[in-house]
């Protein structure tokens, strides 16, 4: 049935398309407002479980990104200061079976044109370009204002404007990201040179003193993605900077050689400050809402940030479809589901990132080898298993 006006959706991020591609298949007429072109550039990876893979298949989108997707066989596990291997987590065909979808490693812009084309042959979606929102009008239905002065109106509105939302300075106005002190610095090898294990078909995650590294195959396997975490310096502001060699070099120092070879043949490096925000007091106003980064980012320590952005995606679009577009109905049903699923994932990365970060000063290095210790004793799939809830989606009460 047709809806006397769009759905807008401000954003046209992995988010924001997940929400076209799910709302023209509940039968709504999504419009999605991009104030870029519709590419993502920022040269980096990224990690997408069983339950964000799932939602993928649904939508029509997994099977034109699984030629350019990478399927790891496992997370391998290191101590970044002595070089030893910890732990294994069995991914690949242990992981698809268990979950019924794949975990998938892929170039962002690899994702982000999957998502582009399907949205693109949906028959409701409008792709609107160089639109960026500036303002949220409240009348009858609701409107938004672009920086060019243009005005729309919608019978709802989506915020999936990013971790620097415009849409939710209405919603929730005076809620401000904070830097938290740690960035993230992102590069891209050819793999095929490099030695075990970064050649390895897997993901391998090295811990140290508030710092880790994390590098995983992408572009179907051609290239090896690689990001350098650390919490030291304040002074690292700005977002996607570039950044030199010695930079990142200077905050590995005290690692072991295997690690700093693969970041000293890192041909360039981009900065990436990260942000928290503190839970929104509410995620909707009027019509409307909140999605991902916009209403609840997430730090990279799960890898979980764009997969609760195509979990929330679907959830919207399921209620907004079955409301017929009224937000009345969707809207508060919708905070209460992803608000609980969104925290348990913010705190259970909050948490992971303190265990992969220990290690620093004389008590820190204690817990660091009780650590290493606990890892080297776990049962590998007892340890995939403790991510049922994630990987499993969330409906899954493991
Ligand atoms: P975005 O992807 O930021 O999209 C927002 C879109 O809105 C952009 O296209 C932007 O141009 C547009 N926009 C902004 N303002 C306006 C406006 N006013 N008007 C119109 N358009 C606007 N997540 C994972 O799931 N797995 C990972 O492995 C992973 N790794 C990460 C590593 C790092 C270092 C970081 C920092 C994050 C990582 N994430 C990961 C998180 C993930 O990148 C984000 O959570 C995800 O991109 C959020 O999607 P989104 O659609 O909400 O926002």
């Amino acid at each position: 049935m047709k809806t006397p006006r769009p759905v807008l959706i401000a954003g046209g991020g992995i988010g924001g398309l997940s929400t076209a591609i799910a709302l023209d298949r509940a039968g709504l007429e999504p419009h999605v407002l991009e104030r870029s072109a519709f590419a993502e550039e920022s040269g980096a990876g990224i990690q997408l479980g069983p339950n964000a893979t799932r939602i993928l298949r649904n939508l029509g989108v997994l099977d034109a990104l699984l030629p350019q997707a990478f399927r790891p066989d496992a997370v391998w596990l290191f101590d970044g200061l002595s070089g030893k291997k910890l732990a294994t987590v069995p991914l690949g065909e242990v992981a698809e079976r268990r979950y019924g979808a794949p975990y998938i490693t892929v170039h962002r812009a690899d994702l982000h044109e999957a998502l582009r084309i399907v949205a693109t042959a949906g028959e409701r979606i409008a792709l609107t370009p160089d639109f960026a929102v500036a303002q949220v009008d409240h009348e009858d239905g609701v409107g938004v204002t672009s920086s060019g002065g243009e005005t729309l109106q919608g019978t709802a509105l989506v915020g999936a404007d990013g971790l620097w939302s415009t849409v939710r300075n209405w919603v929730a106005p005076g809620a401000e990201p904070s830097f938290t002190g740690a960035t993230a610095f992102r590069s891209l090898l050819p793999r095929t040179t490099l030695p075990v294990p970064f050649s390895a078909p897997i993901v391998g995650l090295w811990l140290g003193p508030r710092s880790h590294v994390v590098h995983y195959p992408v572009r179907g396997g051609a290239a090896l993605n690689v990001v350098a975490v650390t919490e030291s310096g304040h002074e690292e502001q700005g977002w996607n900077r570039s950044a030199t060699r010695e930079t990142v070099l200077g905050r590995f120092a005290r690692w072991c050689d295997a690690p700093l070879g693969l970041l000293e043949a890192a041909p360039d490096w981009r900065a990436w400050s990260l942000f928290s925000l503190q839970p929104l007091p509410q995620w909707h106003r009027g019509r409307a809402v909140l999605l991902g980064d916009a209403a609840h980012p997430v730090l990279p320590y799960l890898a979980q940030g764009a997969s609760l952005a195509i979990e929330d995606a679907a959830k919207l679009a399921a209620l907004l479809g079955a409301a017929r577009a009224n937000p009345a109905v969707a809207y508060p049903a919708y905070e209460t589901i992803r608000r609980r699923r969104a925290r348990r994932v913010q705190q259970t990365s909050q948490r992971l990132g303190l265990t992969y970060h220990m290690g620093d000063a004389l008590l820190g290095e204690v817990f660091r080898r009780s650590r290493n210790a606990i890892l080297g004793l776990r049962d590998e799939t007892a340890t995939l298993r403790s991510f049922d809830w994630l990987y499993g989606g969330p409906d899954f009460e493991g």
